[in-house]
This record gives C-alpha cells, sequence and structure tokens, in this order.
C-alpha cells in the first residue's frame, strides 16, 4: 500500500482539498452534501475517509438485483464455514495461548453453552459492552471500544414527497439541518411500478411527525431504524487501532477506523484471516501464497 494512503488518514478532508486547489464553494457546498450523507459528518474528517465518501457519490455505483444482502449470503455460501445464526456471543475467555473458549447463547432456545477455538476474529464494531473479554492480560489492547460512534437514524417513507422536494433527490450542505439527505429508493427486483415511492431520509436523531410532515404529503409506511452507523471521524491525531487485540484474537472492524464501507470490511476480512492462518502455522506471505496454501494446508480449526 503507498504510504500517501496512510498520510491521508493523518490530514483532514477540508485541508486536504484546499491543498489541491479546490474552490472554498465546492468544498462547502458540493464535498460537505456528500460527507454529510454518506458519513454524517462535515469535511473535518480525515482525507481517507472523505475521499471514500466522495468515491460513493459517482455515477458508476452498482446494486446487486434482489438485494445487496446477497453478497454476504453467497461469500458465506463458498467459503463452506460452518455458520451459527441466530447465535449471541457472550464473552471471549483465554484459556491458554492458542485456546478460547466463547459462551454463546441460541437466541431461539435460550440455551447457552461453551465452544472452543484456536482462534477469534471478531467481526462487530465494537461499540458498547456487548462481548466481555475474560482472563486476558492487561496488554489486551480493547482502549478502542471506548472511541465515539457516529448516531445516524435512517426513515423509510412510502408517501408522496410535498411540492418544495419533488422530483429530485436532496442533499443537505448544512449540519444544523433536521436531515442530511432524501433520497427515492427502489424495489430490489428493479421494478419500477407504479406503487408508491418509497424514499430513505437519514437525520442525526429520529425525526419528529412536524418534521416528517414537512417533508411529505402523507406517509402510509414509516420504518426507523436508528443506530451507531460508523465511527465518529473526529481526530486526525488518534492513532487507528490494532487489528490484534490479543495473540489470537483479531478485529476485522478496526478498518472502520480509517474508513466505513463494505469494501474496506473486506479488506479488514482478509487482514484478519491472514492473521489467524498465519498464527495457526500457515506460511508468512501475501494474500497469493495464502491461496496458494490453502489447498494443501488443514487449518487447525474453523471459525
Ligand atoms: C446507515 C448506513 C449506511 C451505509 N451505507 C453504506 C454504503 O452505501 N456503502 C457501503 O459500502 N457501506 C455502507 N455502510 C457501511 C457498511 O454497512 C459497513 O461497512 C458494513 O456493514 C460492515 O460490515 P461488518 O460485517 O463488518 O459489520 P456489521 O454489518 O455491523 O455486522 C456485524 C454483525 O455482528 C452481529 N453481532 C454483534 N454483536 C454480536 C455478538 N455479541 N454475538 C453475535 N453476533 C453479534 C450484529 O448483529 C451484526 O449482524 C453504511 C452503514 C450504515 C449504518
Amino acid at each position: 500500500m503507498s504510504p500517501e494512503i496512510y498520510n491521508l488518514t493523518k490530514i483532514s478532508y477540508k485541508n486536504f482539498l484546499m491543498d489541491a486547489k479546490y474552490s472554498k464553494k465546492f468544498i462547502d457546498e458540493l464535498v460537505q452534501s456528500i460527507s454529510l450523507v454518506n458519513y454524517g459528518q462535515d469535511v473535518s474528517i480525515p482525507a481517507f475517509v472523505g475521499c471514500v465518501s466522495f468515491a460513493g457519490a459517482g455515477e458508476q455505483l452498482w446494486a446487486i438485483k434482489g438485494g445487496n444482502k446477497l453478497l454476504a449470503k453467497q461469500l458465506a455460501h463458498n467459503s463452506e464455514a460452518t455458520i451459527s445464526l441466530n447465535t449471541r456471543v457472550n464473552s471471549v475467555t483465554q484459556l491458554d495461548a492458542n485456546l478460547f473458549e466463547l459462551s454463546v447463547t441460541d437466541e431461539k432456545s435460550g440455551q447457552t453453552s461453551t465452544r472452543r477455538y484456536n482462534s477469534v476474529i471478531i467481526a462487530t464494531p465494537l461499540t458498547e459492552n456487548q462481548l466481555k473479554f475474560i482472563n486476558f492480560s492487561t496488554n489486551f489492547n480493547v482502549n478502542f471500544p471506548k472511541r465515539q460512534y457516529h448516531r445516524t437514524v435512517s426513515t423509510l417513507v412510502a408517501g408522496h414527497l410535498n411540492k418544495k422536494w419533488k422530483g429530485r433527490d436532496v442533499l443537505s450542505d448544512n449540519e444544523s439541518t433536521f436531515f442530511t439527505s432524501i433520497g427515492r429508493v427502489y424495489p430490489v427486483d428493479d421494478s419500477r411500478d407504479e406503487r408508491t415511492p418509497v424514499y430513505k431520509v437519514f437525520s442525526r436523531t429520529p425525526l419528529t411527525t412536524d418534521q416528517l410532515d414537512l417533508i411529505f404529503e402523507d406517509t402510509q409506511v414509516v420504518y426507523v431504524k436508528d443506530w451507531y452507523a460508523y465511527p465518529h471521524y473526529d481526530s486526525v491525531s488518534e492513532p487507528l487501532p490494532p487489528f490484534i487485540l490479543s495473540p489470537g484474537v483479531y478485529h476485522l472492524n478496526a478498518i472502520e477506523w480509517a474508513a466505513s464501507a463494505i469494501e474496506m470490511s473486506l479488506i479488514g476480512g482478509k487482514n484478519a484471516a491472514l492473521l489467524a492462518y498465519n498464527q495457526l502455522g500457515g506460511k508468512t506471505g501475501d494474500a497469493n501464497t495464502y491461496t496458494q496454501n490453502t489447498a494443501n494446508h488443514q487449518i487447525t480449526d474453523e471459525l
């Protein structure tokens, strides 16, 4: 990876664009509206995540027919891994240098059991104390969960826009506006029939009925998803968090602190898999070596 890319995590997006001689109007009006819609944050975010947000505003974006969830489904299928759905991990306990015990609860039956693994990859943002780490040394890298995540409320509305907004997607370039974007969404079967149109509105706090009335003429169905969506990129001086929480325990989502996006998670996943592979006795090497070796090499346990 070019060191230039790492350097982009260390300077603000605004300074990066000003140094590149982009005009203030372009930065304040166009670029900021894109960082607000994609990350809910203004151009003081680091330049790397800013560039990722801008890439997401281009025309050549693709969606998977049938729904983007098919990406995860197909990857899981192709991996041939054993996957336990509806199973919550409560804690990870270190038993030995290369032995970890997970306490898991089957969310359907409510039954809790334990399972042992040689290596653990955590593939979720650690935003709260949703997972306990037991019996790890004091060097365990757990500081980063204290970092803040940014709240984004996604409101899906089946209804008709007021005259003011009709016929266009709307991006806000102002952090104090009560929404950051209004965009039309289409069914995953790509049909564009005469059903009531559906819009997705992003905001920092849940929308009140009065606010919805300012946008919509009528609201037939309203669905709200309120979440801590991506890191709050408030500082360029904070070091990026580690992938290795402790030898044998890896955190894929550390990469979200450089930029949060599905493509980034794929890179984080590959990093975590290579680290675990090497720990479990694979040869150190790049992705190609890994691919060649896996055919003949039995990894000692499945994650
Ligand atoms: C509003 C919004 C819009 C976005 N738009 C885009 C976009 O347009 N393009 C893009 O590329 N990215 C986008 N992203 C970012 C993208 O969604 C993330 O990068 C991606 O989901 C990260 O994938 P992940 O598998 O690492 O984590 P997640 O998708 O967060 O998956 C983690 C999973 O772990 C589960 N989990 C958590 N704790 C436990 C536990 N203790 N036990 C068991 N399971 C647990 C969770 O339920 C969840 O299913 C957006 C994110 C948000 C919130």
